[in-house]
C-alpha cells in the first residue's frame, strides 16, 4: 500500500514533475530570452537509473501522477527507455504518466512514446501564425509542431493538451483562433498566464493577460460552460463549449487567480534538486542524498522532511517578491 506525503499545511502531495534535462532547442522569449542558460554538467544530472529509483520511492510515498518535463524532454536521449521503466510503477500505485514537449520531435517519435507506455502528452503551441510563432519561440517550425500534434493524435496519446502562454502584445489577439483550433482538432486548449520565470527577469505585470480576460474574450465568440465537478488540485479551470462542440478550454491563472491552497505538486530538477514550489528560492539536493549512499529509509525520511517545508503559497503579488534564479526551462514547467 502506498503511503501518503503530506505537507505542514495538510496538503497531500500526489503529483511529481520530473525535469529530464535543462537543454532546449527553442528559445521562447518568456523563458530563455537571452540564449542558452548555464547547462548543468553531465555528472550533475540524474541518470535514468537515479530517476527511476527516485520515482519508485516517490510512488511508494503516494505519488500518483508523474509528468516528465524540462527543458525539452525529447532532447534527452532515448526517452522511451525512461518511459518504459516508469510505466512499471503502475503496478505499485502510479496512475498517470504524462510528458510535456514543444512537439518538434513528435512527427517521427509520437508512436514510439505511446508504445513505451506514455499515457498523455501536453504540447506547447504559442501561436498559429508562422511569424508570431517564430518571434515567440525563436524557431521557424510552426508546421512541424502542427504535424507533431497530428502524429500524437494518430498515435492515440489522447486527450492531448495544448499549452499557450498568452503575453500581451504578442499572441493575445489569437485567443479565439486557439479556441477554434480546440474545436476543430478536439484538443484541450490551455491558456497560461505569463509568470515571472524568464531567465532575463524581464517579466512585467502589464504583459500578463489575466485568466478572466481570456475567458471573457473566448466566451464572446464561443460561450463556455464550466466542466462539472470539483477542480481539486488541477492547475486549470476547465470549460466545455456551450454548443457541444468537441474540445475543451483550460485556463491556468497562477498570477491573478492563485490556486496554491489545493497544490499537490513537487518537482525534481534535472540535477536532482527537489523544489516544493515553482517559485521556491531554495532547493533540496535529493541527488546528494542518493549519491551519499543513503539507505531507502534515509531517502524516505529526507523526502518527507523536505515536503514539510513546502511553502504555503507563492508570493508573486507581494511587494517584496523575488523571482527564482533559475528559469522555467531548468526548473521544469
Ligand atoms: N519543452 C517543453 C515545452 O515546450 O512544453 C517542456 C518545458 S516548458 C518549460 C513547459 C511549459 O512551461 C511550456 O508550456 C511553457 O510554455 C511554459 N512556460 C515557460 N516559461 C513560462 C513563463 N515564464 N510563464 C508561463 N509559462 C511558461
Amino acid at each position: 500500500m502506498p503511503g501518503t506525503l503530506k505537507d505542514s499545511y495538510g496538503r497531500t502531495i500526489r503529483d511529481l514533475r520530473v525535469s529530464l534535462t535543462d537543454r532546449c532547442n527553442f528559445r521562447c522569449f518568456y523563458c530563455l530570452p537571452h540564449g542558452e542558460p548555464p547547462i548543468a554538467p553531465k555528472e550533475q544530472m540524474l541518470s535514468y537509473e537515479e530517476i527511476e529509483s527516485a520515482c519508485e520511492v516517490f510512488v511508494s510515498l503516494g505519488i500518483q501522477k508523474i509528468r516528465l518535463t524540462g527543458g525539452e524532454t525529447m532532447m534527452r536521449r532515448d526517452i522511451e527507455t525512461i518511459i518504459r521503466k516508469l510505466t512499471v510503477l503502475k503496478s505499485s500505485g502510479l496512475k498517470d504518466l504524462a510528458l510535456t514537449t514543444n512537439g518538434y520531435f513528435l512527427p517521427d517519435r509520437a508512436q514510439g512514446l505511446k508504445d513505451a507506455g506514455l499515457d498523455r502528452i501536453t504540447i506547447s503551441l504559442d501561436s498559429l501564425k508562422r511569424d508570431v510563432f517564430k518571434r515567440m519561440t525563436g524557431v521557424d517550425v510552426l508546421d512541424r509542431v502542427l504535424s507533431g500534434i497530428d502524429a500524437a493524435q494518430k498515435a492515440g496519446l489522447e486527450p492531448i493538451k495544448i499549452n499557450a502562454v498568452i503575453v500581451r502584445g504578442h499572441n493575445d489577439d489569437e485567443l479565439v483562433d486557439f479556441a477554434a483550433f480546440a474545436r476543430t482538432h478536439d484538443v484541450k486548449m490551455r491558456f497560461i498566464e505569463f509568470m515571472p520565470l524568464d531567465s532575463g527577469h524581464e517579466w512585467n505585470r502589464l504583459q500578463v493577460v489575466s485568466g478572466r480576460e481570456i475567458r471573457d474574450c473566448i466566451s464572446e465568440k464561443f460561450p463556455l460552460v464550466p466542466v462539472d465537478g470539483p477542480r481539486g488540485s488541477e492547475t486549470s479551470s476547465r470549460y466545455h463549449f456551450a454548443d457541444g462542440a468537441p474540445g475543451e478550454i483550460g485556463i491556468i491563472a497562477p498570477v491573478t487567480e492563485m490556486f496554491c491552497g489545493a497544490c499537490s505538486r513537487i518537482r525534481l530538477t534535472a540535477d536532482g534538486q527537489i523544489r516544493t514550489c515553482l517559485f521556491s528560492t531554495v532547493e533540496h539536493s535529493l541527488r546528494d542524498v542518493i549519491r551519499s549512499g543513503a539507505s531507502r529509509d534515509e531517502i524516505i525520511e529526507y523526502i518527507e522532511a523536505v515536503v514539510l517545508k513546502k511553502e504555503p503559497r507563492h508570493f508573486i503579488n507581494d511587494p517584496g517578491f523575488v523571482a527564482p534564479s533559475r528559469t522555467m526551462s531548468f526548473i521544469g514547467g
